[in-house]
C-alpha cells in the first residue's frame, strides 16, 4: 500500500481523546512523582517493544513509502532510537538528582540552601511527522518518559501502516493510562492539538505548526515545536570538495532527501563550482551505482509531493538553471515506488521556488558565490534554518560563520551529524522552531524546574522586618554591594 496522505482512524468513531486525557491526569494525579525504578521500567519496556518490533518496522515503512531501503528504516527508526532510550536508562538518576545553586551573602553562612528540583510535568502530548515516523514519535520519548511524564501520542496519517504498527506496539507494552497512540487524520491533530495539555511537542511543518499553536493558546499550553526549512551547506575556499561531496551527497542519498536537517543548497565560491559539481555527482554514483533503481534508495512519500518536487525542476529549467538529473537506468526499486531521481541544480535564481520553499526531497541547489560575505548574506536574507553546514578548516571563516548567522544547530565538516549526539540539544530557532531536546536537555525540557529554596534557621528575614533604622540600613548597603 502506498501512504497517499489518506487519513484512517484507528482509534476511530466514539474513542474521545479527551477522556483518555483525563485517564492518564487521574493516574498522574495518584502517582505525581514516578521514582527512577518506575521511569526505568517504562525506558525498558519501550526499547523492548521496539525491538521486537524492528522486522515489522522494516516492512510497514516499506508499504508507507511503496519503497524505502530496509537498511535506511532500520538505521533511521531503529538504531537512532534505541540510542537515546539507552542513554536515559543509564543517566536517568544523574539527571533526576535535585541541583544546587548559589544563595549569596549573608544567606549561604547562615545554612540557607537554594536547589533546582526536576518535577514530572504531568501529561505530555507527541504530534509526530510521516519522515522519519518511528523515530521522531519515540526517541522524544526518552526525555518524556524520563521525566516521570505519562503521554498521548499522535503520528501522522501520511504513513498509515507505521501509525497502526505504532499503535499496537505501544499498546503492547503499556497500559494507555501510561502511554497511548491516537491515529487519524487532520481532524483528529485538530482535536488532539486543542487538549490541555501540560506540555505538547509538535514536529512537521511551519504551516501546521502555526495551527497547533493557535490551538495551545486556548489553554496556554506549552510548547515544544520542532520545524524545518531551508538548511544551508557553505563551502570555505579550501575544502577538501571530495570528502565534502560524499559527505553532502549523503545528506540527500539519506530518506532521499526527506529530512528536516537535509542540507537543502549548496554555496560555493564560483572558482570551485564545477569542480563540486563533478565530485557531487561522482559521490552520488559511487553510493547509489543504480541511481534512483538502487535497493538502497528511497521513495517518495506520495504523488502530491512527488508533484511537488517535479514541479520544482521543471520551474528552474524553464527559468534556464542547468538542471542535472542523476537517473542513468530507469529502473524503480519496486512496482508502484514513486522514484523522484537525485537532481543538482545549478544556479538557480533565488526567485524560484525550490530557493524559497524547504525541498525536502532529493534535489540540491548550488550556487556560486564570489566573496564569504555575500554567501553569509545569502544565508542571513532567509529564515532561521533548523541547520547549518560549513566545510573547511580556516579558523576565521568558522568564527565568521558561528557569529554572524543562527540556527538551531550546526554541523562543521559534516552535515546532520550533530542530531546524533546525544549529549547535544537538538531543536531550532525562529522559523525554525523553538525548545529543544535530546539526553538531559531532554530530561529538562519535559520537566518542570521548580525552585526550592529552604530558609536559614537564623531569622535572616528579621533583620529586613520594620520598624526601620540604622541596623536596616547598615545590613541593606551590605546586601547592595556584596548580595
Ligand atoms: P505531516 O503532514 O505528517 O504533519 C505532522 C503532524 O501534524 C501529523 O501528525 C499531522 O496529522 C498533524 N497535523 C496536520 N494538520 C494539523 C492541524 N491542522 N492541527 C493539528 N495537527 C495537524 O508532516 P509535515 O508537516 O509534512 O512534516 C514535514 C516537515 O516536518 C518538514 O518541514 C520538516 O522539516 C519537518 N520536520 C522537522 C523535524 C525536526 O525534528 N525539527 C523532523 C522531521 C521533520
Amino acid at each position: 500500500m502506498h501512504g497517499d496522505g489518506k487519513a484512517v482512524s484507528v482509534v476511530g468513531a466514539g474513542t474521545n481523546l479527551a477522556k483518555l486525557l483525563q485517564v492518564q491526569r487521574a493516574a498522574h494525579a495518584a502517582d505525581p512523582f514516578p521514582t527512577a525504578e518506575q521511569r526505568i521500567d517504562r525506558l525498558r519496556r519501550l526499547l523492548a517493544a521496539l525491538e521486537s518490533h524492528e522486522q515489522r518496522i522494516v516492512e510497514a515503512l516499506n508499504a508507507d513509502f511503496g519503497y524505502r531501503s530496509p537498511h535506511q528504516t532500520w538505521f533511521a527508526e531503529v538504531v537512532t532510537t534505541a540510542k537515546p532510550l539507552r542513554l536515559a536508562i543509564a543517566q536517568l538518576r544523574r539527571w533526576m538528582r535535585p541541583e544546587r545553586r548559589s544563595t549569596g551573602l549573608p544567606f549561604n553562612l547562615l545554612g540557607a540552601r537554594a536547589e533546582v528540583h526536576y518535577q514530572p510535568l504531568g501529561v505530555v502530548g507527541v504530534i509526530s511527522p510521516w519522515n522519519v515516523p518511528v523515530n521522531l514519535a519515540v526517541a522524544p520519548l526518552a526525555g518524556v518518559l524520563a521525566a516521570g511524564n505519562r503521554v498521548m501520542m499522535k503520528p501522522s496519517e501520511a504513513t498509515p501502516a507505521t501509525a497502526e504498527l505504532l499503535q499496537q506496539m505501544i499498546a503492547s507494552a503499556f497500559d494507555p493510562a501510561e502511554l497511548t497512540v491516537a491515529t487519524g487524520g487532520v481532524e483528529v491533530g485538530r482535536e488532539f492539538s486543542a487538549l490541555p495539555f501540560d506540555h505538547l511537542l509538535y514536529t512537521g511543518g511551519e504551516a501546521v505548526a502555526k495551527h497547533i499553536m493557535r490551538a495551545a493558546s486556548d489553554h496556554l499550553t506549552p510548547l515544544t515545536l520542532e520545524l524545518g526549512g531551508k538548511s544551508p551547506t557553505l563551502i570555505g575556499e579550501g575544502a577538501d570538495l571530495q570528502l565534502a561531496a560524499r559527505r553532502i551527497a549523503f545528506g540527500k542519498v539519506f530518506n532521499a532527501g526527506q529530512v528536516c536537517l537535509a542540507p537543502d543548497y549548496v554555496l560555493v565560491p564560483n572558482a570551485r563550482k564545477r569542480e563540486l559539481v563533478d565530485a557531487l555527482i561522482e559521490a552520488f554514483k559511487g553510493m547509489l551505482p543504480e541511481a534512483s533503481g538502487s535497493r538502497d534508495f528511497v521513495a517518495a512519500i506520495n504523488a502530491r509531493h512527488a508533484d511537488r518536487l517535479r514541479g520544482y525542476v521543471l520551474e528552474a529549467r524553464a527559468s534556464g538553471a542547468e538542471v542535472i538529473e542523476l537517473e542513468w537506468t530507469g529502473r524503480s526499486s519496486a512496482p508502484g515506488a514513486i522514484m523522484v531521481p537525485l537532481t543538482l541544480l545549478v544556479e538557480p535564481s533565488p526567485m524560484l521556488a525550490v530557493m524559497r520553499e524547504e525541498i525536502f526531497g532529493p534535489l540540491l541547489p548550488i550556487v556560486g558565490y564570489d566573496r564569504f560575505e555575500d554567501a553569509l548574506a545569502m544565508i542571513n536574507a532567509k529564515d532561521r534554518p533548523l541547520a547549518l553546514y560549513y566545510f573547511g578548516d580556516d579558523r576565521a571563516q568558522i568564527q565568521q560563520v558561528l557569529t554572524r548567522t543562527v540556527s538551531g544547530g550546526v554541523t562543521l565538516n559534516d552535515v546532520i551529524m550533530h542530531y546524533t549526539m546525544d549529549d547535544l540539544p537538538f531543536g531550532g530557532v525562529g522559523a525554525s522552531g523553538m525548545g529543544a531536546y535530546h539526553g538531559r536537555d531532554g530530561f529538562r525540557r519535559f520537566s518542570h524546574a521548580r525552585a526550592v529554596y529552604t530558609q536559614s534557621r537564623f531569622d535572616i528575614g528579621g533583620m529586613l522586618r520594620p520598624p526601620y533604622g540604622p541596623r536596616f540600613e547598615r545590613i541593606a548597603r551590605v546586601l547592595q554591594k556584596h548580595g
